[in-house]
């Protein structure tokens, strides 16, 4: 491909164009709270002297989403003409409506296109979560979002939203029933082969094909995307919407569903259901009404009107998908945006905002650098760490050691610190823990050694030889050598023990106090173990797992709560003559299981949290009027270690229990592979 040669003119007008650009681009960056600065990378490797239009770039884009719209749109604003090649043979996009957020609103408002598609939808003022009795659980105008982004969410008819990319884009370089079957020669000049025969070459490709991508396919073919069980509903109908649902998305969430409500304008409103609690695999029903009410027959408010006033033909249903964000999006000269390289589940409402952002970086891209190949290359750099981050999902690269619960033989102290090593000697038997302390700082002698001044957190103890900084302030060593059943129970205190019993203590668990554990992973059961010793009367463990709610049965639990959420607070408040329990255990780490823990406790409880928190927000108000105590946090095992140790040595406990599957250390994956898939509890690996 020739670079088309500039004058030098035109080169500078470019230059200041970009500059402006790069302006506006750094206006975006503050649009999703999330995002860290995604287009830093881009900037910085891009000089403005590398950069001219290269209007022989022509891309052929398969799929008319959002995001190959989007794309189509942005290019030629570059002066790049795309060809767009989309398989249906005529625009209907699967939906109902969507919420374009923030980030792809100011993306839209550089298009000219923000305006239009307000007009043809709504503009959110305010976002709410509300439970199924319809009280608040957080509630937020985005006033402050307008004045600093320019832009709230926009709510809208899909099909409104599609018109207005369509009516823009134009239909003189669209091609419809071209659906993708194959690509020939990808790495020069890629030939998109379609299922009726024909056939088309571009310099370059973009695969904008949605969640089953056929282009995804030629580039990551085992990148399959994983199916969540969820069943999604969604449906628009014209409905007079209470005043308070009105200008706003308001989400509704029951136990094992949740239902999304938003006012999209001109009398009609927009709304999902989203179910765990049906099976997927049922023979899907011709009117699936009746199914859907029975899912929200204990919703308060409009829910159920609204569901009825919906024509079976206006509800479309999907089961989730996603699929853990990962590179490659490119190969040679064909790239992957949108669904196609990183579908995530409409949890963050982020999915089509992500396609937009991708539009709208990767024409800059391809506006910016000649080789299709560098432009992808950039354009994954400025956008992987953000679709990773909406996505919440850690991202791990290659083989990577990892762990960090361990106990064993110290066979050998440090030639530099043996003079300071004084404590620890070799063949000792040593217990440690996830965060090394120096067991002396201020922060230690308080008890909460997983903060010491000195901490460094521990990875890599899936291995036959550890390396422990401190190891006079981390370890704690057993007076003898333990015997060989004794050791499951000792590795057990290194963690999910110290971390239970830290959930305990912290929700001030005492003799004749009732308890609420949330979670039945191994921290939760092992908290219902030290809620037990600590005297607790009553322990409800909330668990849905046959096996597991008959471990923290013998671990002491007194009852078994399987609701969640609403139902689950409301079965609590059964049991606790209405007002809620002494102490709650959040073991767990969900917005979910977060609000659960807090909506369980009396008034003046108290709560601890120990679950890593994934997206956990909270309320203001809600917590004000809680009033309860909250303390959490990473567990000081160390301060505990101590005492554990003996109850296990002198067999007053028995921790190993959560230990269902023991390994070799070398099938260290087949382990993770079955706690993720429920098949074990915890995974005991041996040398
Ligand atoms: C229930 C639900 C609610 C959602 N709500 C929101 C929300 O509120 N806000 C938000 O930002 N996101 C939301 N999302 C996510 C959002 O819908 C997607 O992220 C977005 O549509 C992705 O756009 P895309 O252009 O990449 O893919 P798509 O919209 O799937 O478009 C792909 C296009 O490619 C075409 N195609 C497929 N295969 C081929 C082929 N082989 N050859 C040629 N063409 C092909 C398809 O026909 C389609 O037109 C939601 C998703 C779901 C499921
Ligand atoms: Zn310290």
């Amino acid at each position: 491909m020739q670079p088309e040669r500039k004058n030098e003119k035109e080169n500078q007008r470019n230059c200041a164009q970009r500059k402006n650009q790069r302006q506006q681009c750094s206006i975006l960056m503050d649009a999703v709270p999330t995002s860290k600065r995604p287009f830093d990378a881009m900037q910085r490797s891009m000089p403005c002297n590398r950069m001219s239009a290269d209007t022989s770039v022509q891309p052929l884009i398969i799929g008319a989403g959002i995001a190959g719209l989007t794309l189509g749109i942005a290019l030629r604003d570059r002066g790049i003409e795309a060809e767009i090649c989309e398989a249906a043979p005529e625009l209907r996009p699967l939906g109902a409506g969507i919420w374009m957020a923030p980030n792809a609103m100011q993306i839209f408002g550089r298009l000219g296109l923000a305006q239009p598609i307000i007009d043809a939808g709504a503009e959110v003022e305010r976002v709410a979560l509300l439970d199924s009795r319809l009280h608040e659980i957080s509630s937020s105008s985005l006033a402050t979002v307008r004045e600093k982004f320019g832009f709230t969410i926009a709510a809208i008819q899909r099909a409104e939203l599609h018109r207005i990319l369509l009516d823009r884009f134009g239909n003189r370089s669209l091609r419809l029933g071209k659906r993708l079957a194959s690509i020939e020669n990808h790495l020069a000049a890629p030939t998109a082969v379609f299922e009726d025969g024909t056939a088309a070459s571009a310099p370059c490709l973009i695969g904008a094909d949605g969640i089953h991508s056929a282009a995804r396919h030629l580039i990551r073919p085992s990148a399959l995307p994983r199916r969540t069980g969820q069943l999604c509903w969604s449906g628009l109908t014209e409905f007079d919407l209470p005043w308070e649902f009105r200008r706003s998305t308001v989400e509704i969430w029951g136990g094992r569903s949740r239902m999304g409500i938003a006012d999209v304008g001109h009398g009609r409103a927009y709304w999902f259901l989203v179910s765990s609690g049906v099976d997927v695999a049922r023979p899907r029903p011709s009117d699936c009404i009746a199914e859907l009410l029975e899912i929200v027959k204990d919703y308060d408010g409009p829910s159920r009107d609204l569901i009825r006033a919906t024509p079976v033909s206006a509800v479309s249903e999907v089961e989730l998908t996603d699929l853990r964000p990962r590179l490659p999006w490119s190969a040679g000269n064909i790239c992957l945006i949108g669904d196609a390289a990183h579908p995530t589940t409409p949890n963050l409402g982020q999915g089509g905002a992500q396609a937009v952002e991708d539009a709208w970086t990767l024409a800059r891209c391809l506006a910016e650098y000649r080789e299709p190949a560098q432009a992808f290359h950039a354009f994954e750099t400025a956008r992987f760490k953000k679709v990773k981050t909406v996505s919440g999902i850690a991202e791990i690269a290659r083989p990577t050691p990892m762990g960090h619960e361990y106990c064993g033989i110290v066979e050998e102290v440090g030639k530099e610190v043996r003079k300071e090593v004084r404590k620890i000697k070799p063949g000792q038997f040593v217990v440690g823990s996830f965060a090394t302390s120096d067991n002396t700082c201020v922060i230690c002698q308080d008890g909460y050694q997983s903060s010491c001044l000195q901490r460094e957190f521990m990875s890599a103890a899936q291995a036959a030889l550890l390396r422990v900084p401190l190891a006079d302030g981390t370890l704690v060593a057993t007076r003898d050598l333990p015997s060989k059943e004794l050791i499951p129970g000792l590795l057990a205190t290194s963690d999910v023990l110290g971390t239970g019993w830290f959930a305990a203590h912290a929700a001030s668990v005492k003799p004749g106090r009732t308890v609420v554990v949330v979670g039945d992973g191994a921290v939760g059961l092992l908290g219902v173990l030290s809620a037990r010793q600590m005297g607790a009367e009553r322990i409800i463990a909330m668990s849905r797992h046959e096996a597991r709610q008959k471990l923290a049965r013998e671990f002491g639990a007194t009852d078994i709560v399987t609701e969640r959420g609403d139902e689950g607070i409301a079965r609590i408040k059964d049991l606790t003559k209405g007002i809620g329990a002494d102490s709650v255990l959040e073991c767990v780490g969900t917005q979910e299981s977060m609000m659960q823990a807090i909506r369980s406790a009396r008034p003046g409880g108290f709560v601890s949290y120990v679950g890593v928190p994934h997206g956990v927000d909270l309320d203001g108000a809600g917590l004000f009027f809680a009033h309860v105590h909250l303390h959490g946090g990473p567990a000081p095992v160390r301060r505990f270690l101590p005492e554990l140790i003996d109850l296990v040595l002198n067999e007053k406990i028995d921790p190993a229990k959560v230990f269902d599957l023991t390994l070799p250390l070398d099938q260290v994956a087949e382990g993770y592979r079955a706690m993720d898939e429920r098949r074990a509890i915890k995974t005991l690996l041996r040398t």
